[in-house]
């Protein structure tokens, strides 16, 4: 038997489909969310809660293809391929390394901007400005680098940030000391960007976006979407692990895992998951008043409310593949060689599942050729940035409202 007919229904509790929910929820649809985990189970959980509205370098940028040979012989680089995964990610890593040639950057870059610059907006418009007050801090963020000379990547970083006009404002060693006591002397400069923000939980954040849809009359279903099977008559059957459910729109907010629904309907995505990873410090003694991005280690510490988080480092090796705690583990010592006085005796080490694309810009939009079947995934690096405006655009192209920025760069047809 077929369960009672939703207007849409949302595959995936974590930021995308929640935002989407929310945002088709307030629009007047009537929307289901099915996911085998509570709200921020996946990616949502753990990271490092970076809400960039002026973040818009995307990670492939020129000469990569020069860093291949080291990322192999690795493993605990900041940037590691499992060589057993090497063949099946090998499509995806040249897909990468193609969208890194500095036209295509320059064209990516402006996509991310388009979409990111919204995010303090959404997350506003999503939680209210009294939860937005007790969750995000609009105080900017802060990168470092040890060292003087400016790497080929940071250059193409600063030419993105001038085609993009942001704002930034570099800084000494001394204003480094200043601003944050007990720096090392290794790190020698730094740039502030103001426009940027953080989350002070991420989990916090994403579950208060699923209170809020369950307050407003969505309902959260505790299964796993296994099939999605197209209606003769229009609309679509979710089957899960224990129900056949129809509804006239479904959005696919699966995360990394967004893949396995779609290959069986024959819809080719190149989406792999780049592996991440955190060590959180419950009583770090040591907690700097905004988050800073290490950009020689490629490593970041964010203040939160429960203590101080390092997140960081890019696995690829799958969905399968056990954590390799020893990647969390560097973090720790990186972080210690910036602040000598940090503390981790009490430590959670975590792993959580990047949905990447190659070009760093998610898949937003109408499935090619499938009326009804909708993409919010693909976020990778900045699904807490990219997920609110992008459930919002989604959200407006299922209702017919205007879309408010060009959704071509975002639709999946661009991988044809
Ligand atoms: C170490 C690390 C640091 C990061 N730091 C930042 C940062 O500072 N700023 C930033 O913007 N982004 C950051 N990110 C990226 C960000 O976390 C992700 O882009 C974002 O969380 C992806 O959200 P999502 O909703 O697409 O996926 P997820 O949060 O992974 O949610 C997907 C959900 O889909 C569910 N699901 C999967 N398959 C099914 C199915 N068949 N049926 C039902 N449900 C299903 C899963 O259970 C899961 O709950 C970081 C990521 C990592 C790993």
């Amino acid at each position: 038997m077929t369960l009672a007919r939703h207007g849409a229904i949302v595959i995936g509790a974590g930021v995308a489909g929640l935002s989407a929910a929310l945002y088709l929820q307030r629009a007047g649809v009537a929307v289901a969310v099915i996911d085998p985990l509570p709200p921020a189970g996946g990616a949502s959980f753990g990271n490092a809660g970076l809400l960039s509205p002026d973040t818009a370098v995307p990670i492939a940028l020129p000469g990569m293809l020069r860093k291949v040979p080291g990322w192999l012989l690795d493993p605990l680089g900041p940037l590691s391929v499992k060589p057993s995964y090497f063949p099946r990610a090998l499509p995806w890593l040249l897909r990468w390394i193609e969208s890194g040639r500095l036209h295509r950057v320059m064209a990516i870059s402006d996509a991310m901007r388009a979409l990111h610059k919204e995010t303090l907006t959404c997350w506003k418009e999503l939680l209210g400005a009294e939860l937005y007050g007790g969750l995000i801090r609009q105080v900017g963020q802060v990168q470092v680098w040890e060292g003087d000379a400016e790497s080929a990547s940071a250059v193409v970083e600063r030419q993105v940030r001038e085609r993009q006009g942001i704002k930034t404002e570099d800084l000494t060693a001394d204003d480094l000391r200043q601003m944050f006591p007990g720096i090392a002397r290794e790190v020698t400069r730094g740039l502030l960007v103001p426009g940027n923000g953080y989350t002070v939980s991420p989990q916090r954040s994403v579950r208060t976006l699923g209170e809020l849809f369950r307050q407003e009359g969505g309902t959260l279903i505790n299964e796993r979407a296994m099939k999605l099977i197209p209606q003769d008559g229009g609309g679509w059957m979710v089957m899960t692990n224990t129900a056949n459910r129809s509804s006239e729109h479904v959005v696919l907010a699966g995360g990394a895992w967004s893949r396995q629904l779609l290959d069986p309907l024959g819809i080719r995505v190149p989406l792999e998951t780049e592996r991440g990873y955190h060590a959180m410090l419950f009583d770090p003694e040591v907690t700097p008043s905004l988050p800073i991005s290490n950009k020689t280690r490629a490593f970041g510490v964010t203040p939160m409310e429960d203590g101080l988080r390092i997140a960081g480092t890019v696995e690829i090796a799958g969905l399968d593949a056990a954590p390799n705690e020893e990647r969390a583990k560097i973090l720790v010592g990186h972080a210690k060689r910036m602040f000598p006085a940090l503390k981790g005796e009490r430590v959670r080490y975590w792993m959580g599942f990047r949905p990447s694309t190659p070009d760093s810009l998610p898949i937003l939009g109408p499935a090619p050729g499938r009326t009804g079947l909708h993409f919010v995934f693909g976020h990778g690096h900045f699904g807490m940035s990219g997920g609110p405006p992008s459930g919002r655009l989604v959200a407006r192209l299922i209702t017919g409202q205007a879309p408010g920025i060009d959704p071509a760069p975002y639709a999946a047809q661009r991988f044809r």
